[in-house]
């Protein structure tokens, strides 16, 4: 019989999941994949598409390396490149953080990536006009870049599509109808759909879609916030994306096609979900100002042509929630990338697939389940470090 398949969520787990799964999987397996609006509208659309990996935590260095690996590749994914620029990353630390910095970029090695340690008077070769005054040690790693989230997510929906994937757009799901011990069906605002496998992609809204079937998932929300600036000379398409930790608060500037710079990092505020999003305001634009003009003043008075903020989804520990979890047999979370969780995407969504089809991930998935709260086994890493934070 054949083997349906119904994934919530359009967003790039939710897309790259279908993807993979099409790819990988036979020709009896049936795939839906729902979204309530449009694809990418979400956390998706709104990410910097920073892809580096310059992670404290072991397992987050391999799966942000595997992620890397498969955006440089993307063009086997329906002909699209996704936007994939190899421009590089720097990243600064103050003299507190040099001894965790180093043994981190040792992980890295360690792992197989090409990290340079970069000392302050060197950092204008990396990135002209910036100002070295506070900064300890650097580190640059050649086979970074950045990716446009809305292409990667619209190209594997496109090879999904290719491949025999449904993909219902404008369709929220409404409900998990269950035995006590499976989802047996999805409930959708068109109707009811059965399914042998349900996959929880749902990105900020993973809680109220876990909650359907029984399954508390600690998700929590907060709002990252981003400015476009346009400077007299361009921030290059080449120039390196910068993440700056060595003084408070963090920022990381990136750059966009057409010679502006993208900067964020500045402020994470949590959500208060009956008020919503505070948006970007005169007070986050002062940050940026005030920020630029001790680290890049070149680009202190460059002006704002654009600005947005989302919701990013953050665990306990704030890396991602992956699996089936203790008492539903067919529900595949894959949630709470945080503001990192874009870079890691394409890598999850290889895994995911691979373990649903009953074959080894290429990633330590197990490290990811949903029990490692309850069982004392939260990952190290991103909430422990400020350099191991957003994007
Ligand atoms: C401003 C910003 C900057 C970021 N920068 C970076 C970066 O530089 N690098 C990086 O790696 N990561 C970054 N991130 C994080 C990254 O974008 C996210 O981790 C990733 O996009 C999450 O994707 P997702 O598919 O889980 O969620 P989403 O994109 O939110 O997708 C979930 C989808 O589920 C749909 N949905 C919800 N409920 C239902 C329902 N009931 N029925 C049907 N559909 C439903 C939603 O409409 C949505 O489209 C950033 C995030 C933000 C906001």
């Amino acid at each position: 019989m054949a083997k349906r398949v119904g994934i919530v969520g359009g967003g790039v787990y939710g897309l790259s999941i279908a993807y993979y799964l099409s790819e990988f999987g036979d020709d009896d397996l049936e795939i839906t994949a729902f979204e309530r609006g449009a694809l990418a509208s979400e956390t998706t659309g709104y990410s910097a598409g920073i892809v580096r990996h310059h992670y404290t935590n072991r397992v987050q260095i391999e799966t942000a390396i595997r992620g890397r690996e498969l955006l440089e590749g993307f063009e086997s994914v329906a002909g699209g490149d996704g936007g994939f620029r190899q421009n590089g990353y720097l990243v600064l630390t103050d003299a507190d953080g040099v001894d965790e910095f180093r043994a981190l970029v040792d992980r890295q090695r360690r792992a197989g990536l090409e990290v340079d340690l970069v000392e302050a008077t060197d950092l204008e070769s990396f990135l002209p006009g910036i100002d070295p005054a506070g900064v300890a040690l650097g580190a640059y790693e050649p086979q970074a870049g950045f990716a446009d989230p809305y292409l990667v997510a619209t190209d594997y929906a496109t090879g999904a599509r290719e491949n025999g994937v449904e993909i219902r757009t404008a369709t929220p799901v409404t409900d998990l109808v269950t035995d006590g011990t499976a989802v047996t069906a999805v409930e959708t605002s068109e109707g009811r759909e059965p399914v042998d496998i349900v996959v929880n992609a749902a990105g900020p809204w993973g809680r109220e879609i876990a909650s359907m079937a029984g399954v508390d998932v600690p998700l929590e929300w907060y709002e990252s916030k981003v400015a476009v600036l346009r400077g007299d000379e361009p921030y290059g398409v080449e120039t390196p994306t910068l993440s700056d930790h060595s003084e408070s608060p963090d920022m990381y500037l990136k750059p966009e096609p057409g010679g502006d710079v993208l900067v964020g990092g500045i402020d994470r505020p949590p959500v208060d979900r009956a008020a919503g999003l505070q948006g970007v305001d005169e007070s986050f634009l002062r940050a940026v100002g005030d920020r630029l003009d001790s680290r890049l003043p070149t680009f202190a008075d460059a002006a704002v042509v654009d600005s947005w903020s989302g919701v990013i989804s953050v665990t306990p520990d704030s890396h991602q929630i992956v699996g089936v979890p203790t008492g539903v047999d067919n529900l595949y979370n894959a949630l709470g990338g945080s503001g990192h969780g874009f870079k890691e995407a394409p890598a999850f969504g290889e895994s995911i697939a691979l373990s649903i089809l009953g074959e080894d991930p290429r990633i330590d998935l197990e490290a990811y389940r949903l029990e490692r709260f309850a069982d004392g086994d939260a990952l190290s890493g991103v909430s422990e470090k400020s350099y191991g934070g957003d994007e």
